[in-house]
């Protein structure tokens, strides 16, 4: 859109231009939650032109809001500028006279901080465009809606179950809010489909470059939040909400472009059916760096409830055209072949995730990485014999496996630079530790009565 603002300018002129009163300034932590500050009209040109201070130490606040016992970022470490990214520029429909700005995150003397999620992304998007290439990515997430009983247990909204249309029709106020509302935001909805749970849905967005692609994942999250709360529902992006129901993923849909974004250079232009060579070899790196990339789409404890066999979320890592069993799916025919990444979810930091996803992928067109052949079936129709005669291998079965394959991995950890990389793995391994020494139900349930 040409009123995008790039520059300082520019935003201050949108300000400006859109009866802007309040500016929210925000920045995502190594964990994806965003913390921010209002600003009035008064600070504009200062927040603008130098940022907005924030403790460095709340890098290691955990998602419980702990410290971290491990946490090297402590009370003395002082602060860090959160410098407005104009292109992230949003107007706030909900909010009158409100808008949003994504940052950067510097030091103090404005140099970059090693810890910004963006600047490691930046980076790789940089190293992409020097090999002659440039992503566009979508991200797809799906969720639940739920209400909350009176005894604080939580039910699918409806029972509409399996791509139902009453699914659309029994939520369509819902629906129609979060298509006005991300249109308004300048957030481009493909479509929104029921899911495959009770009360789950998915939603879909134009594709666009990395930055337009995590920018526009804030609004999408935020506004299904704030739609359902009105309904009195409440939405989930958790990745695995019921044992028994189909977790909740984040699909990464990735093409690989020239550098002016003219030409998509992901399918084979001679055949409607394959990839072409890049498009192999930047899979064939995902591939490689799949263990890492798991730590990275897959933080959390929880993920590794919602990557099991036989439920269309990834365990294992196979590709295949159309197959929605592997790690790596290729949609579509023809011109709309692309990569359809499976494994990772909603608990993600989704610029870190992506800066590790275009590092495998750059190992894959600089080493020229062969993906090996697709493979037909689903692991989780095969029997124990034909597992173990197959020649894919397994995702890490746990978040410390993750965790340990992702400190492992040289090209994405070098991707991720050593400040983010630590911290990422104080917090994840706080949460880790909180999970370890809490008493599950299921422990009650089990033992309790019995032993
Ligand atoms: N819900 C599935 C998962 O958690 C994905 C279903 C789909 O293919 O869209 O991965
Ligand atoms: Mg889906």
């Amino acid at each position: 859109m040409s009123d995008v603002p790039t520059t300082p300018d520019e935003l201050l002129e949108a300000l400006e231009r859109d009866g802007i009163d309040h500016l929210w300034v925000t920045y995502l932590d190594v964990a994806g939650k965003p913390s921010a500050k209002t600003i009035p009209r008064s600070g504009f040109r200062s927040a603008v032109r130098s940022g907005v201070v924030f403790a460095k130490a709340n890098f290691d606040l955990d998602t419980r809001d702990h410290m971290a016992e491990s946490a090297t970022l402590q009370a003395d470490s002082g602060d860090m500028m959160a410098v407005p990214d104009p292109r992230s520029y949003t107007v706030l429909p909900r909010y009158p006279g409100t808008a949003r700005v994504y940052t950067w995150l510097r030091n103090p003397d404005g140099s970059p901080w090693l810890g910004c999620p963006r600047t490691r992304l930046q980076e790789q998007v940089d190293a992409l465009a020097a090999e002659g290439y440039s992503l566009q990515a979508a991200l797809e997430p799906e969720f639940y809606l739920l209400t909350k009983d009176e005894f604080g247990n939580y039910h699918p909204v409806d029972g509409v179950r399996s791509f139902g249309e009453a699914g659309l029709a029994v939520q369509h106020e819902f629906l129609q809010e979060v298509v006005d509302e991300l249109t308004e935001m300048g957030v481009t909805v493909a479509q929104i489909g029921k899911e495959f749970g009770p009360g789950q849905y998915e939603i879909s967005v134009r594709h666009g470059s990395p930055f337009e692609a995590i920018d526009d994942y804030g609004p999408v999250k935020d506004v299904i939040r704030y739609a359902a709360r009105e309904l009195g529902y409440v939405a989930t992006f958790m990745p695995k909400v019921f044992a028994e129901w189909v977790g909740c993923s984040l699909h990464l849909h990735l093409s690989l472009w020239d550098t002016a974004g003219d030409h998509d250079l992901t399918p084979n232009a001679n055949d409607q059916e394959t990839l072409s060579d890049p498009g192999r070899w930047f899979m064939g790196g995902l591939l490689k760096h799949v263990a890492a990339l798991t730590a990275l789409g897959s933080p959390t404890v929880n993920s590794y409830k919602r990557l099991l066999p036989g439920s269309w979320a990834p365990a294992n890592t196979y590709w295949g055209y159309g197959n929605r069993s592997g790690i790596v799916r290729i949609p579509g025919p023809g011109g709309r072949r692309h990569l359809e990444f499976r494994s990772g979810d909603n608990t993600c930091q989704a610029a870190l995730f992506l800066t590790g996803v275009l590092a495998a992928g750059l190992d894959g067109l600089r080493n020229k990485i062969d993906p090996g052949p697709p493979f037909e079936g689903d692991v989780g129709h095969m029997t124990a014999e034909e597992i173990a005669n197959a020649s894919f291998g397994f995702l890490p079965r746990s978040l410390p496996e993750a965790l340990a394959a992702l400190e492992a991995d040289e090209v994405v950890t070098a991707a991720l630079g050593p400040v983010t990389l630590e911290h990422m793995l104080i917090v994840r391994r706080s949460e880790l530790e909180s999970y370890n020494l809490t008493v599950h139900p299921w422990e009650r349930e089990t033992y309790l009565e019995v032993v």
